[in-house]
């Protein structure tokens, strides 16, 4: 083995994207990332170099402007750009949902209106369904739209922890609808929702108030956004579909968690890298660390994680690129490879000893972003919960 996270059988135009996203992680993403993290500045060069690659459109179908490639290809690129620094994958990853969520619900005009302007990075997406009082469960949503005389709906309510909320200019968001059915998960439904960037009042009755201080995930914005009677018309109904948004976003969701498991992979793999070099820099007791073989076994055992993890988060890309639905396995990888991010950067981080609490050191970072993985995009009891009742469906007795 050469190193890890290597995936067989990519096609010529696969690696050749890895390749390039690599270079451009190497050169451009890592030896800026400690800066701009510790400063909490955005990352704004990196994005336009990211938006010249064309990775805000890796997926959009060419015919839309993108590159049309599979959820392989985004994931493996989410990979190597969480290698370098989390948050600029978090940049891109609510983006993705929601061309995702277009690609596959919404109308041919919608996706006219949307697609080509995302596939370039101009227009930028965030993915709302969070709010103060919830997140695993979806279904209390409370912000509400009322449908109005006129056709339009007035949305009021507050929604939490968007990922990108001052950055995005169309923001999919998740609202009660209340319009007759007998299931609360048909009274959901989701709109699409144009603002200007920024924070402030950025369309009639939608604020962005500020940006929440997070532990870590720095660079990258993660905002409020409180809904005062805004008007949307009917027609910013995804896929003009009131009473789906429950189904739209598990949609997106799900493959939300493969891109979150690549996140994960990307951080343990860097995480092993460090751990390693450093295991053999470092001397105690006339020998370098990795030679004592409590060293030497984290060293294998985190090796052994990262593959891990790394081909369960393929597996499932590849599932969802020959069109099936893999709740399962995209919660398996999800889940899998976010416990074993934690495990492998607090085994690398032991490694370091107390270089490791220095915030000179890129494990110190890592640290912080790996405690996200185990809560975005469902934490894992709530992947358990999805894992452990399809099991009980297949294997009933
Ligand atoms: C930095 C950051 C960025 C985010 N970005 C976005 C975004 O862009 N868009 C968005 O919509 N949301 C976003 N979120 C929200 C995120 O998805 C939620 O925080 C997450 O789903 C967990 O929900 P919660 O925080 O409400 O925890 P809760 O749902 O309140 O859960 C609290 C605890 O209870 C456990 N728990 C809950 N229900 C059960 C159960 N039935 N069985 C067992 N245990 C249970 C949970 O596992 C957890 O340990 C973001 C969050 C953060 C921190």
């Amino acid at each position: 083995m050469a190193t890890l996270c290597q995936t067989e059988n990519l096609t010529d135009i696969q690696i050749q994207i890895l390749e390039t996203v690599k270079k451009f992680t190497d050169d451009r993403i890592i030896p800026e990332a400690q800066k701009l993290e510790h400063a909490d500045e955005y990352p704004t060069e990196i994005i336009e170099g990211l938006k010249e690659l064309g990775v805000f459109g890796l997926m959009i179908p060419e015919e839309y402007g993108g590159l049309g490639e599979s959820l392989l290809t985004y994931a493996l690129c989410v990979e190597e750009i969480a290698r370098g620094w989390m948050s600029v994958s978090g940049v891109i990853n609510t983006h993705f949902i929601v061309a995702y969520m277009l690609m596959q619900h919404g109308t041919e005009e919608q996706k006219q209106k949307y697609l080509p302007r995302m596939a370039t990075g101009e227009m930028r997406g965030a993915f709302s369904m969070s709010e103060p009082g919830l997140g695993s469960d979806v279904s209390a949503v409370s912000t509400k739209a009322v449908r109005q005389d006129d056709g339009y709906y007035s949305i009021t309510g507050q929604k939490m922890w968007l990922t990108n909320g001052a950055t995005s200019t169309l923001v999919a968001l998740l609202c009660k609808t209340d319009e007759g059915s007998d299931s609360v998960y048909k009274n959901l439904t989701t709109f699409l929702i144009e603002k200007k960037p920024g924070f402030g009042e950025t369309a009639q009755g939608v604020t962005v108030p500020g940006k929440i201080d997070k532990m870590g995930y720095k660079g990258v914005e993660t905002t409020e956004l409180i809904l005062d009677e805004h008007r949307v018309s009917a027609y910013q109904i995804l896929g003009n579909e009131p009473g789906k948004g429950f189904f739209h976003m598990m949609d997106g969701v799900e493959v939300g968690r493969v891109n979150v498991a690549a996140r994960a992979c990307g951080i343990a793999w860097r995480a092993f890298e460090l751990g390693v070099l450093y295991a053999q820099q470092r001397q105690t007791f006339g020998k370098p660390i990795a030679e004592h073989q409590a060293i030497l076994f984290r060293i294998a055992e985190m090796a052994s994680k990262v593959e891990t993890a790394h081909n369960m988060m393929v597996r499932a890309a590849r599932l969802k690129d020959t069109g099936r639905r893999m709740d399962v396995e995209a919660g398996m990888a999800k889940m899998i490879a976010s416990e074993y991010c934690s495990e492998v950067v607090e085994a690398s981080f032991r490694i370091h000893g107390g270089y490791g609490y220095s915030k000179e050191y890129e494990i110190e970072r890592l640290y912080r972003e790996s405690a996200f993985m185990l809560i975005g995009e469902g934490t894992s009891d709530i992947q358990k919960m999805i894992i452990g009742r399809s099991l009980l469906k297949d294997y009933a007795i």
